[in-house]
């Protein structure tokens, strides 16, 4: 059987957080309507995608999927369960941000069938939580982890941001050491990037924040390797830490190029070289689903050069190129030509060619799209 995931996306947020640009809406107009639709897009597209697919993993991500009553999110995962292979140690994720949930609503996210959780904490300091416009602050964010524990979550991860306008180095180490002392599996480091269309780049322009320099983010990003390496959080991917054994499986399966399908609003699903998108517009997802069982706003078929760069650039980002899968998917032509390339990173100290593998060094991850645009 093919190993595959399933993604459920679930747009709806309280409010926009100044820095976001996912696709998520304000309101908590159709939310019935809209798991409604999920539940029949997952049962139609089971008839092309059932048979020969076993899923070792869901995701419900958003947006806030924790905003959610669970019993909804229950019948989703009940649905996904009736029409499809999944394997009973299946791993699934509930994306949860701290302010949305009491320990009762994670004990009742534990009983609907989840066994992992992503906390979306960002920071500790009370200040800098202000600045992204969060709902919770620090202490919210603690409670939040140790409720989840407490209630039964082994898995669980949390998100940080990093350089931030003015964030001192100790105050970013102050973030990782409370992180390291809670009781956490996973943690995802992201510095903040800016992207267009968002509050926090019109601030930007208006002259009213400024963001800290390249350098500086650089810097950042090798005291987070060092620091959460040393602390037991093993590097597995450019902005992913784990304890032994609980990488995500679900963002593995992504990185390692494994089928996957997506279910809501603006779900980008991927099988066999194909990928198609879905209508980002809720009105329109749940109208097109309601009238004709699908919501594709528009699909590619990838070629042969398409998928191979992308399956080097997810491994190389990830936990290494295993040079056997790779001639086994796309035949010996792009190593050959590129190993002396690759010689010359590893003479750098960018990379390290272990038998079968590559895979990236501390200072490769930190220089990743510089060696992935010289290789590809
Ligand atoms: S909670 Fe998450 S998805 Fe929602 S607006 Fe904030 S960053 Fe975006």
């Amino acid at each position: 059987m093919k190993e595959s995931a399933i993604y459920v996306h679930i747009p709806f947020c309280d409010h926009k957080c100044i820095y976001c640009d996912f696709y998520s809406i304000v309101t908590k107009d159709n939310i019935s309507n809209y798991l409604g639709a999920i539940t029949k897009e997952i049962i139609n597209y089971a008839k092309e995608f059932s048979d020969g697919q076993v899923y070792k993993s869901i995701f419900f991500g958003g947006g806030t999927p924790s905003l959610m009553e669970p019993d909804y999110l229950k019948d989703i995962i009940n649905c996904i369960k009736n029409y499809y292979t999944v394997s009973d140690d299946a791993e699934i994720t509930i994306e949860t941000n701290p302010g949305t949930v009491d320990k009762n609503k994670l004990l009742e996210f534990i009983k609907s069938g989840f066994n992992r959780i992503s906390i979306g904490v960002q920071s500790f300091i009370d200040e800098e939580l202000k600045f992204l416009t969060r709902i919770h602050d620090k202490d919210l964010a603690i409670n939040t982890i140790e409720n989840a524990a407490s209630v039964g979550f082994e898995n669980i991860n949390l998100d940080l941001i990093f350089n931030l306008p003015g964030q001192s180095v100790k105050n970013w180490m102050y973030n990782l050491e409370t992180a390291v002392k809670l009781p956490v599996k996973h943690i995802s480091a992201y510095s903040l990037i800016l992207e267009q269309g968002t509050i926090l780049n019109k601030m930007v322009l208006d002259g009213r924040t400024t963001l800290q320099d390249s350098d500086y983010d650089a810097e950042i990003y090798n005291i987070t390797m060092e620091f959460l390496n040393r602390n037991g959080f093993i590097q597995y991917e450019v902005s992913n830490y784990a304890k032994p054994g609980y990488e995500c499986r679900h963002n593995k399966a992504y990185w390692q190029y494994k089928d996957y399908l997506s279910f809501g609003t603006s779900a980008h699903s991927f099988v066999n070289g194909k990928r198609w998108w879905n209508y980002s517009s809720l009105k329109k997802y749940i109208h097109n689903i309601n009238n004709l069982g699908k919501a594709v706003a528009n699909f590619e078929i990838l070629t042969q050069e398409q998928m191979l760069n992308e399956y080097v650039m997810l491994a190389l980002r990830s936990d290494g190129l295993n040079m056997i899968k790779l001639e086994e998917k796309f035949g010996n032509g792009w190593l050959n030509s590129a190993m002396s390339t690759l010689k010359m990173l590893e003479r750098k100290g960018l990379l390290i060619i272990q038998k079968d593998l590559i895979r990236l060094t501390q200072k490769g991850y930190s220089l990743c799209d510089k060696i992935l645009e010289k290789i590809l």
